[in-house]
């Protein structure tokens, strides 16, 4: 559920009309919604009630200041996945007790920042950044805690581009090899290992892919306990899936994921920390955009948007479908005709939907795509010279820019011109 919904015949973003939005700060645009983002968070939070917890925000999602603190406020942790998500994370205000650091990536430099800050621990992702990470807390004099990220060899059944749980993904160890890694790890002397991480990717619609991996990980907790490991925290990822169409089946409920996972890890008297992302932000936030042009085609009617591939890439990306929906709620029993639903960038991906069914639309109405909050701003880019879109943030009828649009002199002026030319 979400706070995106239309009154008196026009799209609201909890209390303001989005209309009054695109007018104060032009299209296109992001905006958030404080509500939903408050009550994705409440619902994973409710759901594992009764057992030791911390939902750690995955913040790549959506990673604003604006937005990071909305959260961190109501008592969220963070998961990050490089020194700058870290260095967000911190300024949002977020103690470095609670920050998870994921990703396979993490360097020397990365984890020196994380450990003289604080941290909550590292899930580790291969023995050469166990080395390293040893090396880091040893030279700081610090001792670094640590999960080992264990690969289950699960299908997770999602696109593959976010599949991240089978034996061919970059992701983790394989969990066969985890009592050979652990003993390693309890052998250096500026490691201290607290838990076990998995995380088999995301937009995942069943329950059963989880709960295979999590039995996994339960075995693996017993095995690991009785070779004297003192695993007492368990990171379990992110990845529920959140419903992009209106009219598909709906992915299990936040309380059906925490029910499942009191069932297979609650016995273990574990910590259990997840990670979601894409559920927390991802239905709180929409991208409104404006139609430029309405072209006939050889057979086919283009809606030329001004937003395009580089502000919302996931359609071109993941083949992602986003629901799209006119600003102005079109009158009952209007007749819809298929369009080609399009942005002005120069490639053929810059496609966001084919003979998709809209009302009639003209030049200057709004559109917003639904489900756009989780890794729609934080993967646009600049490509074409098109300005970064700003993001508003939505708190009943007050309304805020939490990043403004560059203006053209400073996207140009941050190129440099080296002297010989
Ligand atoms: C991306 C990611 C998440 C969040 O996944 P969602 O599908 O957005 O919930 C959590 N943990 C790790 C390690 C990730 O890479």
């Amino acid at each position: 559920m979400d706070h995106f919904l239309y009154r008196d015949g026009v799209l609201c973003a909890e209390d303001v009309p989005v209309a009054e939005i695109a007018a104060a700060v032009g299209t296109p645009f992001y905006v958030y919604s404080t509500a939903t983002l408050l009550r994705h968070y409440n619902l994973f939070d409710e759901a594992l009630a009764g057992t030791d917890h911390v939902v750690c925000y995955a913040m790549k999602a959506a990673s604003n200041q604006a937005i990071l603190r909305t959260l961190a406020q109501a008592g969220a942790g963070m998961d990050v996945v490089s020194g700058g998500e870290y260095l967000r994370a911190k300024a949002a205000g977020v103690p470095g007790e609670k920050i998870v650091f994921s990703g396979v990536g993490k360097t020397a430099e990365e984890i020196r920042i994380a450990l003289t800050g604080g941290i909550r621990q590292f899930n580790v992702e291969s023995e050469p950044e166990m080395e390293v990470i040893n090396a880091v807390a040893q030279d700081l004099g610090v001792i670094a805690p640590i999960t080992v990220r264990v690969n289950p060899d699960v299908d997770a059944k999602t696109h593959a581009k976010i599949a991240t749980g089978k034996s061919e993904n970059k992701f983790g160890i394989p969990i066969a090899r985890a009592p050979e890694v652990y003993a390693r790890a309890a052998s250096l002397p500026g490691l201290k290992v607290v838990g076990i991480d998995v995380h088999i990717g995301s937009q995942l619609t069943d329950l059963e892919p989880f709960r295979l991996a999590y039995s996994k990980v339960a075995e693996l907790t017993e095995q690991l306990r009785a070779q004297g490991h003192d695993i007492h925290r368990l990171d379990l990822g992110g990845g529920l899936g959140i419903p992009y169409a209106r009219s598909n089946e709906a992915p299990p409920l936040p309380l059906e994921y925490g029910a499942m996972i009191k069932e297979t890890l609650g016995h273990l008297g574990c910590e259990i920390e997840i990670e979601p992302g894409r559920l927390i932000a991802g239905n709180a936030g929409l991208m409104v955009s404006k139609v430029i042009y309405v072209k006939s085609g050889e057979g086919r009617d283009f809606l030329i948007l001004d937003g395009a591939m580089n502000d919302l890439i996931r359609p071109a990306m993941y083949d992602a479908y986003h629901d799209i929906v006119p600003v102005i709620e079109p009158a009952p029993g209007v007749e819809q005709r298929p369009y080609d639903i399009v942005g002005p960038v120069c490639e053929t991906g810059d496609t966001f939907a084919k003979q998709r069914a809209m009302p009639p639309l003209n030049p200057g109405d709004l559109v917003a795509f639904r489900s756009a909050g989780a890794y729609g701003a934080v993967m646009s880019s600049e490509y074409n010279t098109r300005p970064l879109i700003p993001e508003v943030l939505v708190n009943g009828d007050q309304f805020a820019v939490i990043r403004e649009r560059p203006t053209f002199d400073e996207i140009i002026n941050r190129d440099t011109i080296p002297e010989w030319l």
